[in-house]
């Protein structure tokens, strides 16, 4: 028999967790369902799931609360469920130790695609020799090893700055990134920089690299929250 990851839904409303768990089975995952947030931290505990879907707003315990004991005893993926328009939570949550997030109402297709980007990266990040060296996608690939930037075959010229950014998207393909992680991680944690600095260098990656950067096909920005790189 193949074994199938298990994935532990955390959501309160049973229509949305009936609908998850639907998608998810027939995606040949095993679901375990949870309605508050000791149920989800106990199945936790007991099932050793592959991955977390995670409500924010649970009845017994803030969603917040959840994710941090999660994260106190496991580094599985989390990814948060969360109503519209919430930034600063979606933000929250990403800095706390969530993979991603996924916004209400949501489509299968959507789903699926964080799922399996949040357990690709949980293998990665298991054993290094796995990591690509590459990424390609629709004519634009970025070659690690070699730090070269070619679209449709052309050699892309990019600043410093730029091609580590471009880089770091890269290697997280398909994970929203935060503002506050990238700054940090491309300028250091005691750097004095805001988002501007990031918005100006990701104006310029997007002039040399989208066809239109008005409309994006490669690096989204998730307003309010951060950049997510094409998977
Ligand atoms: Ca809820």
């Amino acid at each position: 028999m193949v074994n199938k990851p298990t994935i532990l839904i955390i959501e309160d409303e049973k229509n949305i967790g009936n609908y998850i768990e639907t998608i998810v089975v027939s995606n040949d995952y095993r679901a375990l369902r949870a309605q508050s947030g000791v149920t989800g931290l106990t199945l936790c505990a007991s099932h050793h799931p592959e991955l977390v879907l995670l409500d924010l707003g649970l009845p017994d315990m803030d969603g917040m609360e959840v994710l941090k004991k999660v994260r106190s005893v496991s580094a599985i993926p989390v990814i948060v469920i969360s109503a519209r328009t919430q930034e600063r939570e979606k933000v929250a949550a990403l800095d706390a130790g969530a993979d991603d997030y996924i916004t209400k109402p949501f489509g299968s297709e959507e789903l699926l695609a964080r799922i399996r980007t949040a357990l690709r990266h949980s293998i990665q990040t298991g054993s290094a020799s796995t990591q690509e060296l590459r990424y390609s996608r629709d004519g634009l690939v970025i070659d690690f090893e070699r730090r070269l930037v070619l679209l449709n075959g052309e050699d892309i010229h990019l600043t410093q700055i730029e091609y580590r950014l471009v880089s770091l998207l890269a290697k997280n393909a398909g994970r929203v990134l935060t503002y506050d992680s990238i700054l940090k991680e491309i300028w250091g944690p005691f750097a004095d920089t805001d988002n501007q600095i990031l918005r100006v260098n990701m104006a310029n990656i997007r002039r040399k690299l989208e066809k239109n950067p008005a409309e994006p096909h490669y690096i989204f920005t998730e307003i309010g929250v951060g950049y997510r790189m094409k998977e």
